[in-house]
């Protein structure tokens, strides 16, 4: 038996859903529960616990009682703190829209006024200081939430480069980013089909000379590519890398997970 986590979630209400391009929705929960949410963690993880289908809040809800149930019965998966607007008690979490088949795309999809999940986190934030002389951001879709908000968070006068790959040229947006960012997009229509885009785009950039610093997250085996290439043949330390797989093609996130366990022991 898989046991729950002890602690009780942040259960958070959906306010709104918007569609911010076709494969990416927004989540805006607000209320109550986000009374005390840390100050300026954009960027950082959280774990959401999906409440199963056709569960009502109050069972949701008597499942994190002191006395409730031992056994883990909620998906629980990873997302990224978009935005956080303490004045209003707002945050929104980004969605990627990604067929059916997984219960956390599921949830969004079907998210209204009034639904709920609960919350843990967020962690610490993934990049805790800016003193590159440039920076290089890629992302596919499910780590735009965090490249968007390390953007947002640069010094101003930051250098360098993002590489973004999406689905479709309608899920290309106007990201805000310092001016000497240097934006290119990438369309690749099937992301389970695996992607060599990025990796030959990194491979084709400029090398700047100077300290980079990386953000650096998406689909495992192209930031297996990735990694490799900075690590072995660029030699960029590891302690100015952000760089994570956040999916696998044909992976559930719990395997995910597992892989990733194993592969750092
Ligand atoms: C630190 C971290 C932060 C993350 N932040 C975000 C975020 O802010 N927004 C976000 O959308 N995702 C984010 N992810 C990725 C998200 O956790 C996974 O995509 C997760 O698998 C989604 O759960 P699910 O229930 O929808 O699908 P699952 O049940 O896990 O998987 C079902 C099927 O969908 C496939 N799949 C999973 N994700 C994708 C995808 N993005 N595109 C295409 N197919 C997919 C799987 O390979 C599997 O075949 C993050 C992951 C990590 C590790």
């Amino acid at each position: 038996m898989l046991k729950r986590l002890k602690r009780r979630p942040r259960i958070l209400t959906v306010q709104s859903t918007r569609q911010l391009s076709p494969h990416l929705l927004r989540v805006t929960f607000a209320g109550p529960e986000l009374e005390g949410f840390p100050l300026k963690h954009e960027g950082a993880n959280c774990k959401l616990v999906l409440p199963r289908d056709g569960e009502s809040r109050a069972d949701f809800e008597a499942y994190f009682a002191p006395d409730g149930p031992e056994e883990k019965v909620h998906p629980v998966r990873t997302y990224t703190v978009r935005s956080h607007r303490p004045d209003k008690l707002e945050l929104d979490i980004d969605f990627v829209v990604h067929g059916d088949e997984g219960p956390a795309t599921r949830w969004a999809q079907a998210a209204k006024p009034g639904s709920y999940l609960g919350f843990f986190g967020p962690s610490q934030t993934k990049i805790a200081e800016f003193y590159a002389d440039w920076y290089l951001l890629a992302a596919d879709l499910s780590a735009m939430p965090i490249v968007e908000a390390t953007l947002e968070a640069m010094p101003d006068e930051a250098r360098g480069v993002a590489v973004f790959e999406v689905p479709s040229a309608e899920d290309i947006r106007d990201i805000k980013a310092p001016k000497g960012i240097d934006i290119t997009w990438l369309i690749h229509e099937d992301p389970h089909v695996p992607s060599t885009a990025q990796v030959a785009f990194v491979k084709s950039i400029d090398w700047r000379s100077g300290v980079l610093q990386t953000c650096i997250a998406g689909e495992s085996s192209v930031i297996r590519s990735l990694r490799d290439y900075l690590h072995n043949d660029r030699k960029v330390p590891k302690k100015d890398t952000y760089i994570s797989g956040y999916w696998k093609i044909g992976l559930v996130e719990d395997e995910h997970q597992k892989m990733k366990r194993a592969e750092a022991a």
